[in-house]
């Protein structure tokens, strides 16, 4: 018998939004929507599928491993040297890679009890005690984790905005809170959604680099389109880039993502675009679910954070019947709230009418 970690067996297993394929052969229908895993609605730039067709040609071929192309593009773009760049495959792998260049026995991290899960489940792979700090008004409480810091913590997380409450942090609560974290924690920022923020009071978190403790994960997945490709990137200290450069996979951003990333860089609109698209169909979005009577939290991403009057499971699962995928949040033990994607305007429209039959029916 092979004797695997005891630790595996508490790790509670990442669970994905439901893909449109399994409720088809589930529940047989043809029209469905998923507005389950805050993924772009309106599809791939046209660009970064023309790049990928004809990087295509080289797939005999291993991809070039530090990504050079796309980095010297993507430097010039930010404004940041290319030493305080690395690629990774999806910003999931890029918080593992972090992870492994700071594990030690007996360490920990700090991060938010409702945030994204993946700092916890990698946290626990690499052997980290996981400290998740409760939220205060469904945003990440600062303050509470500069408290929670111990002699051991390597590590805060921090996702800005949140997933799956779509709040931030502004950029003097940041400021105050890297003033009281000792220079040897890393403080990393989450930027997965940076794209959709309207607010005047966000960071620009490029700013915090010259403080070296400080990493900024950024996708391609949400505005750019890519999710499907895997690639997102980090900006940080060179040296903590050099090191992490070392526990990465020699290959591990395939060619045909970095081809898409380069191509959808330069379809300067598309992002843009989205982002429009997303704040005005949000509105809507919002007006929906007052007039239905669901409490929401106002959101600086391209997904809502609602709370129903009764069990939101029970809800997901008529909305599911009628074709629609929402997120429950039963993984944080919260019954009555659910996350909403926010997708193209008749993906909304048929939310909000099968939400209004299901809410109907419920009552
Ligand atoms: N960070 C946050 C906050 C996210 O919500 C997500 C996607 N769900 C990720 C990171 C992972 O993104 P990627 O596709 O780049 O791995």
């Amino acid at each position: 018998m092979v004797r695997i970690r005891k630790d595996i067996d508490a790790i509670q297993a990442y669970v994905p939004g439901k893909p449109i394929e399994e409720v088809r052969r589930e529940l047989g229908l043809r029209d469905i929507v998923k507005l389950a895993s805050n993924e772009n609605a309106v599809g791939p730039s046209p660009k970064a599928l023309t790049a990928i067709k004809k990087a295509c040609a080289q797939l005999h071929r291993y991809p070039e491993g530090g990504c050079p192309v796309l980095k010297k593009k993507l430097a010039g773009r930010l404004g940041v040297p290319e030493k305080n760049l690395l690629f990774g495959n999806g910003s999931d792998e890029l918080i593992d890679i972090i992870l492994k260049a700071l594990r030690q026995p007996g360490a920990d991290i700090v991060t938010a009890d409702v945030t994204f899960v993946e700092y916890k489940i990698a946290g626990q792979i690499n052997g980290f005690r996981v400290i998740e700090v409760p939220l205060c008004d469904f945003t990440y409480d600062l303050a509470a984790m500069a408290r929670a810091l111990t002699a051991r913590t390597k590590a805060v997380f921090i996702a800005n905005p949140n997933n799956p409450t779509g709040t931030m942090v502004s950029r003097r609560a940041l400021l105050r809170f890297l003033d009281r974290v000792r220079r040897d924690v890393l403080v990393v920022f989450d930027e997965a959604y940076v794209e959709y923020v309207s607010s005047k009071a966000y960071p620009d978190s490029r700013r915090f680099l010259k403080r070296r403790n400080v990493a900024v994960l950024r996708t391609f997945s949400k505005a750019y389109g890519l999710a499907g490709c895997r690639i997102g990137y980090m900006m940080a200290d060179p040296a903590f880039i050099a090191a992490a450069e070392r526990v990465r996979q020699p290959f591990n951003v395939s060619s045909l993502a970095q081809a898409a990333a380069g191509a959808a860089l330069d379809d300067r609109g598309f992002a843009e675009k989205n982002s429009r698209l997303i704040r005005s169909e949000k509105k809507r979005l919002y007006r929906a679910l007052s007039r239905l009577g669901v409490w929401y939290k106002e959101s600086e991403t391209n997904f809502v954070f609602v709370r129903f009057a009764t069990g939101a499971r029970r809800i997901c699962r008529a909305l599911l019947e009628k074709g629609v995928i929402i997120r429950d949040m039963a993984m944080y033990d919260l019954d009555r709230y659910a996350r909403i994607t926010v997708g193209t305007r008749p993906e909304n429209s048929k939310l909000i009418r099968a939400l209004k039959e299901t809410l109907e029916e419920t009552r």
